[in-house]
Parts: structure tokens; C-alpha cells; sequence
């Protein structure tokens, strides 16, 4: 059995107390869309272990890719030496993204991406004797990771920049867009973002966002429209443009990429999660030959990060399986499947007390409600009813595995629709 006295004293969970943790559940296995509890009961994963494990769990493909690849070398390192998995898996996504981004740097998980995005355009602009470009343009709601430069481009609320105030660096925040996805973008929902580029564009190194959806900063779909706005401005006014795409990449919105919603390209892009199928911690960030090329000629010729564990071997080959796999599924008909399961199982929550606003988007359901929820509550209730759904603030979402079935999606959706007309359960 596992130690939950000791997880509580000692073991430090995502965003938690060490003084007052709320419960956390004992997991032992998981297969397929199904999330096994320490004591039998199974749950069905609405989560997709946050965005990442879209063939589901312990896929027989996977698990081969990783066990073939631990009897040549779990690790090496990736200074002075270079490796069949990481070649394959650079040549991938080179292949999957736009032809302008084809320069591949590996890194350890998505803030560090981030992190490596934000480095490329700074010494971007170094190596073009523009050193005063250094600050980062990023949208309110938008999230980026954990990581101090991370940190600083998530919005200001939820990323805590008065609590970290004085030890991150200052950014420019533009309003979130406020044209819904499917809607036209109008002069009067860019202004604000086309002011700052005016503004302090001699300031600027890049332009940051998430394309479309913005994750965990609030769960909102934008304008694509917006988006060929942005790229138009950044071009205009010599502003790098980064997309984070670690959340959206991998077909969760129903591209392959978010990006494709909006037919732009920009100049960094970050991939993660979904990246290895969730099964272990691999991040990537792209940028264009333009841009490498830059940095390489520039002071001191070489772009400055290299982390021990860059393009592990085990990580590369599953990332390298998880991709062939996406590509030979008819991943587009899945998603297509659950975006419509989406819509109608989650019709129903409209007409509930304090839900203000259901949207759905790819295989990504959201119910919005006018309170945060109350977490140990409604994560108990869940598990009763055998689903997993990990709620934040005032915002219950669903992002299930592409695997799923009608059935299991439909108790998903029935679930979240019968307890968020609980009472309890909000805050
Ligand atoms: C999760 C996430 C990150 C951070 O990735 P980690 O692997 O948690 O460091 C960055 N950007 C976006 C859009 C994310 O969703």
C-alpha cells in the first residue's frame, strides 16, 4: 500500500500546502482511457494527465518504442555526441510543422522551452547589434510555465508577479482578445495589442502567445483572425513572434497544430506534453533558419543552454513512436468524434445555477462557472461518480485521451454535468 501519511508530511504536490495538503488519490496503474486506484476502483481519465497522454495510457506501442530503446541506452549525453532517436525525432517535426521552422533544440519539459524561446530572442536581437530588444509583448490570461521566464510572460494574476515582484523580470501585457474563436477580429479587438508594438516595439525581442487557446490561464479560444493580425504587426514593427504550442500541439484543437487555425507561421514555436504521448518529461522549441542563423553569427556565435538531460534517448524514441502513431491513427476523425460528444454531453450544464459559460473546442470541453469550486469536495465527487476531472479556479474542463469511446466520453460529460449542480461543490 502506498505511504499516504508519508506523501502527506513529506512530498510536495503541484500547487499545495505542506501544512494542510488536500487528499490526493493512490493510483497503480493505468491502461487504455482508465486510471487505476490503489484500491480497485477505475476511474475514466478526462484529463489526459494535463494535455499529455492523448494515445492513452500503457499503449503497447509506447511501451515497446521504451523498452527497445532502454536495451541500447536509456541516456547519453548530448554534448559532442548525437543519437538515432533524436535525429529521427528532429526530422519528424521539422516534417510536421511549417517548412520555415526547421531548427530543433530539445529540451527537458515545457517551461524550459519557454525559457530557451525567450534566450533565442534575445540574443537574436543581440547578435543584430539591437541590444536595447530584450523585453517580451505576452497576453493577460495567457500561461507559459512555472519557471522564472516563464513566469514573467503568464498572466500577472495567476502568475503571481506581485507575490514574485522585484525577482522577475518586467513584461508588456496586452488584454486577452476578445473575439471569440469563429468570430472576425475587429481594428477595436487589436488595438490594444497594436498600441504596445507602437509603442515600445524598440523595446521588444518577441511577442508570445498561445494560438487560439489559451490553457491553463483561463481556458479561452480565440479569434484566428487575430492571430494573421498579430503576425502582420510583428513583421511591420521587427518584432520575433514565439508560439507556445505545448498545450494545443499534436491535434488537441483539431489541427495539428493551433497555428493551422489561423494559416500563420511564427518565428520560435514550443512543442511539450503531448509530445511524448505522456509518457515522460520532453519539450522541443523550433525556430526558424533566420533566426538560428542570426544567433550564430552574432557574439559569441553559439546559442547559450545546453541541459544535461537535452534530447534523452528513451524520451526521443517514445516521443519519436508517439508521433508515427499520431500520424497512422486517423487522430482528425477522433478528435472530430469527441468535439461532437463534447457539444452535446455538455449542452445540458448551460441551464445549471452558476455555470456562465460552456465552450468546446477540439477534444477540449470547458464549464465555466461564476466561483471557483471547492477542490476537496468536488474531486471527491468525481471519483464517486469513476471519472477523473482535476478542476482550477472557476473553470471544470474536459480533455480526454483520443482513444476514448462514445460510452466513456458520455460518463464524462454526464458526470461533470451532474456535479457541478451540486451545491457543495461550489466554493
Ligand atoms: C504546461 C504548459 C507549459 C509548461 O510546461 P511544463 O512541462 O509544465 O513545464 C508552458 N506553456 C503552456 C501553454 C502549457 O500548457
Amino acid at each position: 500500500m502506498i505511504d499516504l501519511d508519508f506523501d502527506r508530511r513529506y512530498i510536495w504536490h503541484p500547487y499545495t500546502s505542506m501544512k494542510n495538503p488536500l487528499p490526493v488519490f493512490p493510483v497503480a496503474g493505468a491502461s487504455g482511457v482508465r486510471l487505476q486506484l490503489e484500491d480497485g476502483r477505475e476511474l475514466v481519465d478526462g484529463m489526459s494527465s494535463w494535455w499529455a497522454a492523448i494515445h492513452g495510457y500503457n499503449h503497447p506501442v509506447l511501451n515497446s518504442a521504451a523498452s527497445q530503446q532502454l536495451e541500447r541506452m536509456s541516456h547519453v549525453m548530448f554534448g559532442g555526441l548525437t543519437h538515432e532517436p533524436a535525429v529521427r525525432l528532429a526530422r519528424q517535426l521539422v516534417e510536421m510543422t511549417p517548412d520555415s521552422l526547421d531548427r530543433v533544440f530539445f529540451s527537458d519539459s515545457g517551461s524550459v522551452a519557454v525559457e530557451i524561446a525567450i534566450k533565442m530572442a534575445v540574443q537574436y536581437w543581440e547578435a543584430l547589434s539591437r541590444p536595447g530588444k530584450k523585453r517580451m509583448l505576452a497576453l493577460r490570461c495567457g500561461y507559459h510555465g512555472d519557471t522564472f521566464g516563464a513566469m514573467s510572460v503568464s498572466d500577472p494574476m495567476t502568475g503571481m508577479h506581485s507575490l514574485f515582484r522585484g525577482a522577475i523580470q518586467e513584461q508588456f501585457f496586452a488584454p486577452a482578445p476578445r473575439c471569440r474563436y469563429g468570430e472576425p477580429c475587429t481594428e477595436e479587438d487589436i488595438a490594444p495589442l497594436a498600441g504596445l508594438l507602437e509603442k515600445h516595439h524598440d523595446e521588444l525581442a518577441a511577442v508570445i502567445v498561445e494560438p487560439v487557446v489559451q490553457g491553463a490561464g483561463g481556458m479561452r479560444f480565440y479569434s484566428a483572425d487575430w492571430l494573421v493580425r498579430l503576425r502582420e504587426l510583428c513583421t511591420a514593427y521587427g518584432v520575433l513572434l514565439i508560439f507556445d504550442e505545448i498545450a494545443t500541439g499534436f491535434g488537441r484543437t483539431g489541427k495539428l497544430f493551433a497555428m493551422e487555425h489561423a494559416g500563420v507561421v511564427p518565428d520560435i514555436l514550443t512543442v511539450g506534453k503531448a509530445l511524448t504521448g505522456g509518457y515522460m518529461s520532453l519539450a522541443a522549441t523550433l525556430a526558424s533558419g533566420e533566426v538560428a542563423d542570426a544567433i550564430s553569427s552574432g557574439e559569441p556565435g553559439v546559442f547559450m543552454h545546453g541541459p544535461t538531460f537535452m534530447a534523452n534517448p528513451l524520451a526521443t524514441a517514445v516521443a519519436s513512436a508517439s508521433l508515427g502513431l499520431l500520424h497512422s491513427s486517423s487522430w482528425q476523425n477522433s478528435v472530430q468524434r469527441i468535439e461532437a460528444g463534447l457539444l452535446r454531453g455538455l449542452e445540458p450544464c448551460h441551464s445549471i445555477e452558476g455555470v456562465v459559460d460552456v465552450r468546446v473546442l477540439g477534444a477540449i470541453g470547458v464549464v465555466e462557472l461564476d466561483r471557483p469550486v471547492n477542490m476537496a469536495a468536488i474531486q471527491k465527487e468525481f471519483v464517486k461518480r469513476g471519472v477523473w476531472v482535476r478542476p482550477f479556479g472557476r473553470l471544470v474542463y474536459l480533455m480526454p485521451p483520443f482513444i476514448i469511446d462514445e460510452g466513456d466520453l458520455d460518463l464524462l460529460t454526464a458526470a461533470l454535468g451532474e456535479v457541478v449542480a451540486l451545491e457543495g461543490v461550489k466554493g
